[in-house]
């Protein structure tokens, strides 16, 4: 943590002082694990799509090149977040946050296999209980990252969720796998700083109740949804970033997140 904090402090002081007199040298390699937005980017079906109008692109009477546009997306589009007051009134907005659960230690649980065989797979006790046979107690704070392998197949939306198909009556062809209720309440009682996965949602596809959303909701936990490149992740050691949109009231935002693995990380013992 001290480690990311002061590159952090360098990448901001670097921003400021142009131009820098050396280039910022992150300890690790960088992933990004954002899906872009742009037109047609996965969003719930009933949501409202997501809208980029170019507001100007070209030459001004003023002899300088200008490019501008507009954007406008509901919250939950793309790679997110859920705020708590997504599913419990009165609980955080976006902007009310804590920062030090956005940026904290990560572990990623493996369960592309299971998920491959079961598309609606739920993720349960045991997936967690084998993840802390291997690699010890998940700590408090953590930031835990399920990899299902779906993130693979965005953005061919059939695939990712389902069902290409928008409208509210398209909401009952969703499927992907989720987190059991069972084990987002065992989530919650480890206190974990926040919970994301590869998938549209932390409820699986078939889901009605959206149990583990309300769960992790009540327990004040952010949820990051659609994340990417969890495959290059190791399954304890790397730091996530997630910074959301400072949407004030929000019950969501668009995420950029990214994860710092450092290199005795990757020159490690193999953490998966
Ligand atoms: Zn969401």
């Amino acid at each position: 943590m001290i480690r990311v904090t002061r590159v952090l402090a360098l990448v901001l002081a670097a921003a400021v002082l142009a131009p820098p007199a050396a280039a910022v040298e992150l300890d690790g390699r960088v992933v990004d694990l954002t899906h872009p937005f742009e037109a047609g980017v996965l969003t719930w079906p009933s949501n409202r799509p997501f809208v980029l109008e170019k507001d100007h692109d070209g030459m001004t009477a003023g002899g300088y090149y200008y490019a501008a546009n507009s954007f406008c997306m509901a919250e939950h589009t793309g790679t997110h977040v859920d705020a708590p007051l997504h599913f419990h009134r009165g609980g955080a907005a976006v902007d009310a946050l804590a920062l030090e659960r956005l940026i904290a230690p990560a572990l990623v649980v493996d369960v592309s296999a299971a998920a491959a065989a079961d598309r609606d797979y739920l993720i349960g006790l045991d997936d967690l209980g084998a993840w802390e046979a291997r690699h010890g107690r998940v700590p408090a704070g953590a930031i835990v990252l399920f990899r299902t392998g779906f993130g693979g197949r965005w953005p061919d939306k059939e695939r990712y969720a389902g069902t290409a198909e928008t409208g509210a009556a398209a909401v009952a062809k969703l499927h992907f796998p989720g987190l059991d209720p069972r084990g987002a309440a065992w989530l919650a009682e480890r206190a974990v700083g926040a919970v994301g996965l590869d998938t549209p949602s932390i409820d699986h596809g078939p889901s009605t109740d959206f149990a583990s959303h309300v769960v992790l909701a009540r327990a004040g936990i952010p949820v990051l949804e659609n994340l990417a490149n969890l495959d290059q992740l190791p399954a304890r050691g790397a730091t996530v970033v997630a910074l959301p949109m400072k949407l004030k009231g929000g019950s969501g935002a668009p995420l950029r997140v990214v994860a710092i693995v450092p290199p005795a990380v990757d020159e490690g013992e193999p953490a998966r």
